[in-house]
């Protein structure tokens, strides 16, 4: 490729809106252009990185015995709304009619194709297990569409879905998934890690996240300090209790609080820690009232509490709510709840404690509040949100927070479509058995927006050579001297021969302006001709990820380059 026609313009300055250093270098190095809010066109340099990782994520898929097909964006209505799906994505999922008012929606996933399909063809049991794969556009309204790539509302995805007799082949499968996964990861170049995490809305029971640890990541994951638990910070359990402290029961006493309705405001009166105020959160779950209880320092995690109240969509109450059931915002406490009401406890809330909580009277308290005697707890769940410092739960050591982007996710979905769906095949004995089935995705675009965070620097990106656009770069600094472009354009020409996809950057432009571009695009490789060398008969070798430069004979150039070339990360 030449520099002169390649269709790329480079930017000294990034767009405003560009916040984080992926989506301001891949828009200044020419890789991708806004189109709108959230949806990019792919130019050259970006989709050939697009297609070397979907060439590394296929040929492993492959390596496993997956099957590639490929499925349409535009999905009827009608097997969402049989899965819940419909409802659950909510606005998330782009819906359009269409002229005979049907409904439609764009594929954010697509388990509701895929599971009819199998059971329409692999009906026996003896066709079992088979997994399908396909590489395609995926669709979600975001509703704060930024960061360039990684809160986009098109994205390219590698999806797969496995299907097997029983429980047992479908952790075989996704155990097969998940080492896939790591080889893909690792050709990649990504540093990354596999955590436990939430099944979101996919549904499902065991599920991992592959998270490319970055600073700008919207994805939390907590870790032990001791090294023997990572989760997802949505999933990350916390460890109930050993023992529960049994403390001298007070009695219920009523006091006033006026004006305040705070947590902090009430502690700060009874010069009490948060952490002896009862919180008491009321929700609205497929309308009918949950109220949460939580220690007054903890915060209720709704991913949590929205698994546990699954598939009823659950939301905060609203001031008519409150209104409506005859609660006092601000001062709702558990004792005396309507009986309609469902009170979920944290397992925080376990034991005596004597809380202070609402009165369910404005400006009003209650201190000595126990469980059991002044209010019940319904269901005991996990429902705290894991924070810093927070014990782990395998081994009581000490969780910390980590910053990531998920680029892959992996699920056991069990029977979870297979049975809204019926899906179902003929085992050995004659009966119709709904399959066990797995999913599985990857980000491609996600890939590039972590890599680019990952491997970049003060000059621009500098790309594993695995996913990067081209491998080298051939730089003739002195267009004017008709040696120097004769040696660059024999060594470019030279680089087929040893395998290498080169750029000759032929362009009329300063050799400040030439490396300067170089460095920003990231060709993991730098050739430089220029004047003074060819008149020693050497050319000058620069590695871009690591910086190193080296000078080899003009002579044996391309096959230095070659050994080099083999080193480079
Ligand atoms: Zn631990």
């Amino acid at each position: 490729m030449r520099m002169s026609k390649l269709f790329v313009r480079t930017l000294r300055e990034a767009p405003a809106e560009a916040e984080i250093a992926s989506h301001r270098l891949l828009i200044r190095a020419g890789y991708v252009r806004k189109l709108m809010a959230g949806v990019y066109t792919w130019l050259p340099l970006g989709f050939r990185m697009l297609r070397k990782i979907e060439a590394i994520i296929r040929k492993e898929m492959e390596a496993t015995g997956a099957q590639e097909i490929r499925m349409p964006i535009i999905l009827p209505a009608e097997p969402w709304k049989i899965t819940g799906r419909w409802q659950a994505y909510g606005e998330q999922m782009f819906k359009l009619k269409d002229r005979a008012g049907r409904e439609l929606g764009l594929g954010p996933t697509q388990e509701e194709v895929v599971t009819p399909l199998v059971a329409g063809e692999f009906t026996s049991y003896r066709d079992l297990p088979v997994n399908l794969f396909q590489v395609e556009w995926k669709y979600r309204d975001e509703l704060r569409p930024r960061f360039g790539l990684l809160r986009a509302r098109e994205f390219l995805m590698k999806d797969a879905y496995s299907f097997d007799r029983h429980a047992q082949g479908m952790a075989a499968s996704y155990d097969v998934m998940v080492e896939a996964y790591r080889r893909m990861f690792d050709r990649c170049g990504l540093d990354y890690l596999v955590v436990e995490a939430d099944p979101g809305t996919i549904g499902g029971d065991v599920n991992h996240e592959f998270m490319a640890r970055a600073e700008v990541g919207e994805d939390l994951y907590v870790y032990c300090d001791k090294g023997d638990y990572t989760a997802d910070v949505e999933a990350a359990s916390l460890r109930p209790p050993d023992a529960i402290p049994q403390t001298e029961l007070e009695p219920l006493r009523e006091i006033a609080t006026p004006g305040r309705p705070g947590i902090q405001d009430v502690a700060d009166l009874l010069d009490r820690p948060p952490s002896d105020m009862l919180k008491c959160m009321l929700y609205d779950a497929g309308g009918h009232p949950v109220a949460v209880l939580i220690e007054g320092d903890r915060e209720v995690n709704e991913t949590k509490l929205a698994r546990v109240l699954w598939p009823e969509p659950v939301r905060m109450f609203t001031d008519q709510d409150f209104a409506a059931h005859g609660l006092v915002k601000g001062y709702v406490g558990p004792q005396g709840l309507p009986e309609d009401v469902t009170v979920i406890a944290d397992h925080s809330v376990r034991g005596g404690k004597n809380w202070i909580t609402g009165a369910n009277k404005v400006d009003n308290h209650v201190t000595g509040a126990n469980v059991g005697r002044d209010f019940r707890a319904d269901r005991w769940e996990d429902l705290s949100q894991v924070g810093e410092g927070d014990p782990c739960p395998r081994c009581g050591g000490t969780l910390h927070i980590g910053r990531s982007i998920v680029v892959g996710h992996t699920y056991q979905l069990g029977t979870r479509y297979s049975k809204p769906l019926k899906a179902t095949f003929v085992d050995e004995d004659g009966t119709e058995q709904p399959y066990q089935m797995g999913c599985y995705g990857i980000g491609l675009t996600r890939i590039v927006a972590a890599a680019a965070e990952q491997f970049n620097d003060e000059g621009g990106l500098r790309w594993p050579k695995a996913i990067a656009p081209f491998d080298v770069v051939v730089v003739p600094t002195n267009m004017d001297q008709p040696a120097v472009v004769e040696a660059a354009e024999r060594l470019y020409a030279d680089m087929a021969g040893i395998g290498l996809d080169a750029v000759i950057d032929d362009r009329d432009a300063t050799a400040g302006v030439k490396f300067a571009d170089a460095d920003l695009i990231g060709y993991p490789l730098q050739i430089v001709v220029g004047k003074r060398g060819i008149e020693a008969g050497t050319v000058d070798l620069k590695v871009r990820s690591t910086g190193s430069r080296s000078q080899v004979p003009l002579e044996d150039a391309a096959r230095a380059i070659a050994e080099l070339f083999a080193s480079v990360p």
